[in-house]
């Protein structure tokens, strides 16, 4: 009785109703009363059994449970991928104002479970696993994706679990009280929330209208005043980092770049250490242009005024060989402020691959570098910017090339290769977190790097590893995207000296926390500096039963804007509980847990093997489809024994079985630095970034609609053609798709592609001259359908959440007339978009092997 006809038909009604109430389509079975489910879930419809919802869980419409037979739904209906979680079902009356805006979208907020069971017991007879995904910041920067800000700086929170007034309080003895969603206490009103300006009253306030944000936080928030942002670079000039172009193309960038760091007081500092054997430092001197008398406010030098003008006018490089105990060789000049050394800054940055231009030392003194830069920042705080292309070779920290070959593929390859080889680079991160120093690493590898051991460090200090092989200032697409992705970095709107805190109703436990931070405490989650550009999981456990209707989570990060403000990002999501297994399920966002599991199975690559994280990955599915069985479908459907599972976790099994083959999982060899990149990215990646990582988005070109790739004159974004399942069996040989992974980009040209459609992309008819690999596409003013492509390429990579620029690839597809001796370049790149085809059986098994296996692992 549990099976859905027509759920196509179902969908299409849905996506009319546009329940969701944005522009994405909305999952499809969300009940069988289309005013459930209205705006994010709260109930705005006319069903009078909800106006009763307030006092009995039993009465509030849930999520309907619809089944599919996994394996007769084949291929799996991936426009799945990109629809929202099954809605949020609340009660009427759950928030002050009833508006959608009161509970936090699934962008910023999402739990693995849209309806929470009751008890543990219930949560563990389901199997599935109860997190929740937490994404404070949407966009880079904070100018495109504002959200409220309450700037009185009155602050209303519980007396006594610190919550902080949000939409689901609710005001009691003649509203002169609040109470605390989250733990049920009466605390006062302020007088303030009746005392307000321009006829507001406390119902106008942001924070009891809206789910997401800001509070200006008066001074009792800070624990000393805030301090500027500060960037130290360390930059590697060893005779590789001048061969391969990185130093040059890393000053250039900065250079270009001084006007995009973060700078609206004018207090923005930085320092540049370059870096072989020895540390070379700059002294920079004020411009003597902009000196004005105001300049003794700041604590920079001012007593250098006796010394010779020529001298002083220019930068001045100070040598300290001694790496054991590296001192600062001069006591101010190092870190100065952008603004009043512009001049100064501009003529090093241009100099300073000249400067180095002849170096010949093949060294790399990164740990004594970065006690250097610690040394250089401690009072005040910053972000250190390791951009290094070869292994730490001297001093502390100092790392050997770790033997690949006979462990590679083998059970002790994570042990071997993922471990950290030297604490250095771990202890150093606490002393990083004790005086506000988040650390970036931008890897720019011509070899080995070891960048399992060298991404501990950004790990936890909120910083982030991105790795770049085989990297050549010799391709000017390499060229592009460093320069690209660390200009991005560097104009992030980061927020500096930051906790995160995430409460729950009584009952709920955070349990572990996944992500690039410092666990400070059992519940507190440090960040030197809060990038903009990642996501964090929470484990959670119910430790009491729950009695209410609904319960209450709440995300606070507290934080110090680029602008010197102190302020708390406050996030809300409340979500409906249930007594019933089949409302569990029915309400379960499997992108959501297909993150818990990716960070599950990062989590045991370190502490076990990588055959472990798979196994655990393959557990758990199993587990899920036998509850499934057990619990959800009552009636046995006779021999055909199907694969069941609930409509809305139909993706599941395919995001597992990718996450198998995913280059942090996959069975055999990869090299060990391309691995701990991979499982960098799975555990600090933002949800949309993640999935399409795991499961990427193929746009089949060749026969796109007219529209695609044209600009939707409503949404003035490029419109993009339908997606295709990742599997090379259904590819047309005469086709072109592109592939979209959400770190590269491959157009894959169909072996058997005609000759007009070559010369409509490449300008060219024959398709053995196309080139191939990491390149752009030609610009033909006169092809449209070239423009259409190149705009949709353009669209991808306009994405303003991450740094990310996508590289292009161009990729041949096989056909039976190329030459057999085709090139090794040709083949390799192959292959390695063909990865890229999850669903294939590559070297393990296909997908629907992969189904195949559960059932028989479950009829029996
Ligand atoms: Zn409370």
């Amino acid at each position: 009785p549990q099976s859905a006809p027509g759920i196509d038909q179902l969908t299409q009604q849905f996506n009319d109703v546009n329940l969701y109430g944005s522009a994405q389509q909305s999952y499809p079975p969300v009940g069988a009363n289309p005013n459930m489910g209205m705006g994010m879930g709260m109930n705005m419809g006319a069903n009078p059994n909800m106006q009763l919802s307030s006092h009995a869980a039993a009465v509030l419409p849930m999520n309907q449970l619809y089944t599919t037979d996994l394996l007769n739904d084949f291929p799996p209906p991936i426009k799945d991928l990109s629809l929202p979680p099954p809605p949020v079902i609340l009660p009427n009356d759950a928030t002050l104002s009833q508006r959608p805006e009161s509970n936090a979208s699934p962008d910023y907020f999402r739990c693995t479970l849209n309806t929470i069971p009751t008890t543990n017991s219930l949560l563990k007879r389901s199997k599935l696993p109860l997190g929740v995904v937490i994404r404070p910041y949407t966009t880079l920067h904070e100018s495109e994706n504002p959200v409220p800000v309450v700037k009185d700086t009155v602050i209303a929170r519980c007396r006594r679990c610190r919550a902080y007034i949000n939409p689901f309080v609710q005001f009691v003895q003649s509203d002169r009280r609040w109470r605390c969603n989250l733990c049920a206490l009466q605390n006062d009103v302020p007088s303030a929330f009746d005392n307000m300006e321009n006829g507001r009253t406390r119902y106008d306030r942001e924070e009891l209208n809206y789910a997401v944000v800001d509070f200006v936080a008066p001074s009792q928030y800070m624990v000393r005043s805030p301090e500027p942002l500060v960037y130290v670079f360390i930059i590697e000039v060893s005779v590789i980092a001048v061969k391969n172009g990185m130093l040059a193309t890393v000053a250039r960038t900065i250079l270009e770049s001084l006007d995009r760091i973060p700078n609206d007081k004018g207090l923005t500092r930085v320092a540049f250490l370059a870096v072989d054997s020895a540390l070379h430092y700059f002294k920079i001197p004020e411009s003597t242009k902009s000196s004005n008398p105001e300049k003794d406010d700041d604590n920079d030098d001012d007593d250098d005024e006796d010394e010779d003008d020529d001298i002083n006018s220019q930068p001045q490089m100070l040598v300290v060989s001694d790496l054991d105990e590296p001192f600062l060789p001069c006591p101010d000049g190092l870190l100065v402020r952008l603004d009043q050394c512009r001049s100064q800054i501009e003529t090093l940055l241009a100099n300073l691959n000249d400067m180095f231009h002849d170096n010949l030392n093949p060294n790399f003194a990164l740990g004594p570098a970065l006690k250097a830069a610690h040394k250089l920042v401690q009072p005040i705080g910053g972000r250190i910017q390791v951009l290094g292309c070869s292994l730490p070779s001297l001093g502390v920290g100092k790392l050997n090339v770790r033997e690949e070959e006979s462990v590679s593929g083998k059970p002790k390859e994570a042990q071997t290769l993922m471990s950290a080889a030297d604490s250095f680079y771990k202890s150093f991160a606490v002393e990083c977190n004790k005086s506000q120093v988040t650390v970036d690493m931008f890897l720019c590898s011509t070899s080995y790097q070891d960048v399992a051991t060298l991404a501990n460090l950004p790990r936890y200090t909120a910083g982030q590893t991105h790795f770049y092989p085989a990297w050549s200032a010799a391709k000017e697409e390499d060229v592009i995207k460093l320069s690209k992705e660390f200009s991005n970095h560097l104009s992030m709107d980061v927020a500096l000296e930051a906790v995160m805190r995430v409460r729950g109703s009584n009952g709920i436990r955070m349990a572990s926390f996944y992500g690039n931070f410092f666990n400070r405490s059992s519940d507190l989650c440090s960040f030197p500096s809060f990038p903009r550009d990642q996501g964090y999981l929470i484990e959670m456990s119910l430790e009491d039963n729950i009695t209410k209707p609904y319960i209450c989570l709440q995300a606070a990060v507290l934080h110090t804007t680029v602008g010197g403000q102190r302020r708390i990002r406050v996030l809300n999501l409340a979500i409906p509980t249930t007594t019933n297994i089949a409302d569990v399920f029915a309400s379960a966002d499997q992108l959501a847990i297909a993150n818990f599991y990716a960070q599950k199975a990062v989590e045991k690559v370190f502490s076990n093997s990588f055959q472990d994280a798979r196994d655990l990955l393959m557990k758990h599915m199993l587990e899920i489809l036998q509850v499934y069985k057990k619990e959800c479908v009552s009636r046995n459907v006779g021999s055909s024994s199907p694969l069941q599972l609930s409509t809305n976790l139909r993706m599941l099994p395919l995001l597992l079985h990718s996450m198998i083959k995913h280059i942090a999982f996959r069975t055999g060899k990869v090299p060990s630095d391309h691995r701990a990149a991979a499982l960098n990215f799975l555990g600090s990646a933002p949800l949309p970034k993640l999935i399409k990582n795991i499961y990427p988005s193929i746009y089949s070109l060749h026969n796109m609609e007219d529209e695609c790739g044209l600009v939707d004159e409503n949404t003035e974004t490029i419109i993009m053609p339908n997606s295709v399942n990742a599997t090379a069996v259904t590819l047309e040989r005469f086709g072109l798709y592109l592939i979209d992974n959400a770190c590269e980009l491959f157009l894959w040209v169909g072996g058997e592609a005609v000759p007009q459609l070559i010369q409509d992309v490449f300008g060219i008819e024959d398709i053995s001259n196309i080139p191939v690999g990491k390149c752009e596409l030609p610009v033909l003013n006169d092809s449209p359908f070239n423009q259409r492509i190149r705009n949709i390429i353009q669209s991808i990579r306009d994405d303003h959440s991450v740094i990310t620029w996508q590289s292009l690839y161009v990729v041949k597809g096989p056909s039976p007339s190329e030459p057999i001796a085709r090139s090794r370049e040709v083949a390799a790149l192959r292959m390695w978009a063909s990865s890229e085809f999850v669903e294939d059986k590559q070297s393990t098994i296909s997908y629907r092997e992969f189904l195949g296996s559960f059932r028989e692992k479950i009829s029996n």
